[in-house]
């Protein structure tokens, strides 16, 4: 079989280490030379960032962080770093950290140490997201991928375990779409496949012990591995639809990727075996669907969008706006009538199926 394909690999560097993350935190600010620190945590996350900033000076702290990052945050955490001639910028918690810290970047090209507490991957990807009035707007620029990621399992103990098996559960979602999207190649595929493998393995420890070192560590190495994938890839079907979930109806990011990757993994897999059999094997299952409903019964993951504020009667519009940014290249071709029925599933949580 010949091979033709073009690949993009970004260039970050990553410290991988439980217990680590104030030494490697301390010696990558020496090592960029900054002197000017910001330092962004959300109010819930601070105990954590005051753990692993110890031994850096902190020039300015911001703790105003909102989930999908409204543009008027945005812009006020940019006036902060800008009267502070802010030089580096080191965030600490989960993708809505990484993603305030990004919106600064994008404008100012200050760097960013991420040190991510959640498995949301924003960290490793040059993907930028911001929502203004109602409509979530992402774009890729070289500036807000953070120039180096931290990773520490010992950050990740306090996550709590619903919330760690959807952000989990995201991650799973990163792969799984990367298997399929846009700009799918033979390298982003094997990340996803050893991502979906790793998550597979470690999710289910992290739920029965919160605090087991090797469980959140391949926790951890999934969600890198499934953002560095994503980020390569782009965004199938199941980030669109995501997307519009989460910047319109303002659901919660994790819990709504959890919610709705089944129904999009059994409206593909039919039409996609050999991504089919590919996450069969990541999972040692004999489909896809299979492996990743057990591994949702073995998690207790999030099942229903009606759950998380989700109406019924938001259905038709939901599925006008995302129906024409799925990419042309889906496996299955989308129309109004099976995306209805594919989010009036994940609406009412029922057996996600293939035809
Ligand atoms: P989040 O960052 O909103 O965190 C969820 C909650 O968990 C918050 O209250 C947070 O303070 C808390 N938390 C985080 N880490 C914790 C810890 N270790 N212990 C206890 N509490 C902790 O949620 P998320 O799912 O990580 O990120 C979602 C956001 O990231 C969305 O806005 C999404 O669009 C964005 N995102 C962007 C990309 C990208 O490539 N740009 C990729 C993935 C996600």
């Amino acid at each position: 079989m010949s091979l033709s394909f073009a690949h993009d690999t970004l260039g970050q560097r990553l410290l991988f280490g439980s217990g680590m993350a104030a030494t490697n935190v301390a010696a990558e600010v020496d090592r960029l030379g900054a002197t000017r620190v910001m330092l962004i945590a959300a109010p819930f996350e601070q105990a954590i960032a005051d753990t692993v900033m110890a031994d850096v000076n902190i020039h300015v702290t911001y703790n105003d962080v909102v989930q999908h990052v409204p543009i008027e945050k945005a812009e006020d955490a940019r006036r902060v770093a800008a009267e502070n001639k802010v030089d580096l910028i080191v965030s600490v918690g989960g993708g809505s950290t990484t993603g305030l810290a990004k919106a600064i970047a994008l404008t100012t090209g200050i760097p960013i140490i991420a040190v991510a507490t959640t498995y949301a991957g924003s960290e490793a990807t040059n993907v930028w997201g911001l929502t203004e009035a109602a409509r979530k707007t992402t774009g890729v620029d070289a500036r807000v991928l953070p120039v180096t990621v931290v990773y520490d399992a010992e950050l990740t103990y306090s996550l709590p375990v619903e919330l760690s098996v959807a952000s989990g559960m995201n991650a799973l979602a990163h792969c799984v779409d990367s298997l399929w999207a846009p700009r799918a190649d033979p390298i982003n595929q094997a990340l996803a496949a050893e991502g979906i493998r790793a998550l597979a393995a470690g999710l289910p420890l992290v739920a029965q012990n919160p605090t087991d070192a090797s469980g959140r560590e391949q926790a951890l190495y999934g969600a890198y591995l499934s953002a560095v994938a994503f980020a390569s890839a782009g965004s199938g079907m199941h980030h669109k639809i995501c997307h519009v979930l989460g910047g319109t109806y303002n659901l919660p990011h994790a819990q709504t990727h959890a919610t709705v990757l089944p129904y999009v993994l059994a409206f593909n897999a039919p039409f996609a075996p050999e991504a089919d059999a590919r996450i069969a094997d990541a999972f040692g299952a004999t489909s896809g669907l299979e492996g990743l409903n057990e591994l949702r019964r073995v998690l207790d993951a999030p099942r229903a969008l009606k759950d998380y504020g989700f109406t019924e009667d938001n259905i038709p519009e939901a599925v006008s706006i995302f129906l024409p940014l799925i990419p042309a290249d889906n496996p299955r071709t989308p129309t109004t009538e099976n995306l209805t029925e594919l989010l009036h599933a994940a609406w009412a949580g029922s057996t996600p199926k293939s035809d």
